[in-house]
C-alpha cells in the first residue's frame, strides 16, 4: 500500500481508481485487503488522524475467523487474541440482607457446530485494525490517505460523478468505478445515496471499560439479577472487557456519587473483581455506550455501495457489529474482484452483494434485538422467562445448535414457533428431543451461497 502525499496547492487534484473506500475501520480495511490480494486499484481514505479514541467491538464470531483464515490472517489474529469457546450465564436473586442467591447457571458452547472455526475470539479492536492495515499495506494496488475526509459527490450524472475529499493539503476529486461507504454509523455516503433507514432505540445504556482480571475469569460470562446485567469478556494480557447495563441518566448519578459506586456495582455481582476493578482510576476510562439499531432499505445505488455499520448497526448484546462488517466486506470484496477479473464491471452485478448480505445482516440484527429485549425489563416474571429460555436452549440439542449456529454467522437455521414455545417452557425440551440427523451440515453456508454469482452466468433478475 502506498501512502499518498498530496503537496500543498490551491488547485483541486483529480485522481482515478477502480474502487474508492471511504473509511478505514474494520469494514474498509477488510475490503482493502481483499481488493489488494486481487490487484484491484483502490484508494482508501480515513478522516481521523489517529483512531482508537472510542471503544468498539472486540468479539470475533466463527464466520469472521473463517474469513480471516482465507485472507491469511487467522494465525496472527489468534496470537493476538483469546479464544472463548463458550459463554456462561449466571442468574442471581438479591436477598433482603443484600446477599445474592444463585438461581441458575448455564453454558452455550460453540464446539457443537461442525466447523474448524467453532469458537469465538476476543481481540482488541485497534489491534485487529492494525493487522488488517499491515496486510493491506503489502499490496501496491492499494493507496491510502489519512487524514482525508469525504464530504460528498460532485453534481455530475452518475457515471461521471466524483467523490470530494478534504485533506490537510487541499481538496481532491476522486473518480472511481465504484464508491464504497464504509464510514460507520454516521455515513455521509448513505446520506448522499438518500436511502430509507429504519431506526430502533432502547430503554437502557451501557458503561464499558477494560481492566486487569483475576486468572479465574477465563470465560465469557454474563451475570444477571432482576435489575443488573454485567458482561465480562476476557482479553489478552490478563485484561477483561466489561459491559454494565444501566438506566439512562444512571451514569450521571454514579459520577456524582464517585467511582466507588461503579466498583460496588461490579463487586456485588462478582466479588472476585475486588482489587481489580479499582484499578480503573478515572471516569475518563469508562465509556458510555448508547445502543441503537438501524437498517437501510438498500445497500447499493448505481455504483455506490454501503458496507458495515454504514448499512446496519446492531444492538451490541450478541457481539455481532464488527462481524457483520467483516462478513459484508468479504462478500463485497469477492464480488468486486470477480467483476474486475472477468471484465464484467456493469453496476447490475453489485446487486448480488445486497442479495447475499442484506437478509443475513437483518437476521442477525433481529437476533441481537431479541437478545437485548431479554435483558431490558427489570421484572421478576421477565427474569424467570429469561432463565427458562436459556435453560431450555442449553438442554435441547437442536435449540442449542440453532442458537450457536445463528450467532456464529456460519449459517442460518431459524427458530420455529414450536422452538419458541419450548424456550418459553410451554412445551418440554429434552436433550435429544430431535436428533441432529445430518441437517446441521445443510444449514451451514457453502461457497455457492456465499458467492452465488460464481456459479451463475452473472445475471441477476
Ligand atoms: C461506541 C461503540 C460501541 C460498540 N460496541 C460494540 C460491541 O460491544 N460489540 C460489537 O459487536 N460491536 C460493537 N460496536 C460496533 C462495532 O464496533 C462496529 O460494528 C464496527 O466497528 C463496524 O465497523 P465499520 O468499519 O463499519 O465502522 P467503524 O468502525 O465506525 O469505522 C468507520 C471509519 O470511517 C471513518 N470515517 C467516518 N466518516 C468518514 C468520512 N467522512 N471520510 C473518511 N472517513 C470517515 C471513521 O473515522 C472510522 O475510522 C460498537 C460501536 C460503537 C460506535
Amino acid at each position: 500500500m502506498r501512502r499518498r502525499e498530496e503537496k500543498g496547492s490551491n488547485e483541486v487534484i483529480e485522481m482515478q481508481y477502480d474502487v474508492l473506500i471511504i473509511g478505514g475501520g474494520i469494514a474498509g480495511l477488510t475490503l482493502a485487503v481483499k481488493l489488494g490480494q486481487s490487484n484491484v486499484k483502490t484508494l482508501i481514505v480515513e478522516k481521523d488522524k489517529k483512531s482508537g479514541l472510542i471503544y468498539k467491538g472486540e468479539l470475533l464470531q466463527p464466520k469472521s475467523l473463517d474469513i480471516l483464515d482465507r485472507i491469511g490472517l487467522l494465525e496472527t489474529v489468534k496470537e493476538n487474541g483469546v479464544s472463548l469457546p463458550s459463554i456462561q450465564f449466571h442468574e442471581f436473586e438479591r436477598m433482603d440482607n443484600g446477599s445474592l442467591k444463585k438461581l441458575s447457571e448455564n453454558e452455550f458452547r460453540y464446539d457443537l457446530i461442525q466447523s474448524p472455526y467453532n469458537t469465538s475470539l476476543m481481540i482488541p479492536h485497534e489491534r485487529l485494525k492494525k493487522l488488517l492495515f499491515e496486510e493491506a499495506s503489502k499490496y501496491d494496488s492499494i493507496d491510502h490517505i489519512q487524514p482525508a475526509k469525504f464530504t460528498g459527490f460532485t453534481d455530475e450524472e452518475s457515471s461521471k460523478k466524483k467523490a470530494v475529499i478534504e485533506t490537510k493539503e487541499g481538496q481532491l476529486e476522486i473518480q472511481a468505478n465504484f464508491y464504497v461507504g464504509a464510514e460507520g454509523r454516521a455515513s455521509p455516503t448513505r446520506t448522499a445515496m438518500d436511502v430509507e433507514m429504519k431506526k430502533t432505540s432502547y430503554n437502557h445504556h451501557f458503561l464499558t471499560v477494560s481492566f486487569p482480571r483475576p486468572d479465574s475469569l477465563d470465560k465469557s460470562t454474563i451475570i444477571t439479577t432482576q435489575n443488573r446485567f454485567l458482561g465480562l469478556f476476557p482479553l489478552p494480557n490478563n485484561e477483561v472487557r466489561s459491559v454494565l447495563l444501566i438506566k439512562p441518566g444512571e451514569f450521571k448519578e454514579m459520577r456524582k456519587e464517585g467511582l466507588d459506586s461503579f466498583y460496588r456495582a461490579y463487586c456485588e455481582l462478582i466479588p472476585e473483581l475486588d482489587g481489580y476493578v479499582q484499578q480503573i482510576d478515572s471516569w475518563k476510562k469508562i465509556q458510555l455506550m448508547i445502543p441503537v439499531r438501524h437498517n437501510v432499505s438498500q445497500y447499493v445505488k448505481d455504483n455506490i455501495i454501503l458496507t458495515g455499520d454504514a448499512a446496519h448497526s446492531v444492538h451490541p448484546m450478541a457481539g455481532e457489529g464488527m462481524n457483520l462488517a467483516i462478513q459484508d466486506s468479504d462478500v463485497l470484496g469477492e464480488l468486486l474482484c470477480w467483476m474486475f477479473k472477468t471484465n464484467q464491471t456493469e453496476w447490475k452485478h453489485l446487486r448480488w452483494y445486497e442479495k447475499v448480505r442484506k437478509p443475513r445482516a437483518e437476521f442477525v440484527s433481529r437476533l441481537s434485538h431479541q437478545a437485548a429485549l431479554l435483558y431490558s425489563f427489570p421484572y421478576r416474571p421477565w427474569q424467570r422467562l429469561r432463565i427458562k429460555g436459556v435453560q431450555q436452549t442449553e438442554h435441547s440439542s437442536v435449540l442449542h445448535y440453532k442458537q450457536m449456529l445463528n450467532t456464529s454467522g456460519l449459517g442460518i437455521w431459524k427458530f420455529t414457533i414450536f422452538d419458541r414455545m419450548k424456550q418459553a417452557g410451554l412445551l418440554p425440551a429434552r436433550r435429544n428431543d430431535h436428533k441432529l440427523s445430518g441437517i446441521e451440515q445443510k444449514v451451514i453456508f457453502d461457497k455457492n451461497e456465499d458467492y452465488p454469482w460464481k456459479g451463475s452466468k452473472g445475471e441477476i433478475g
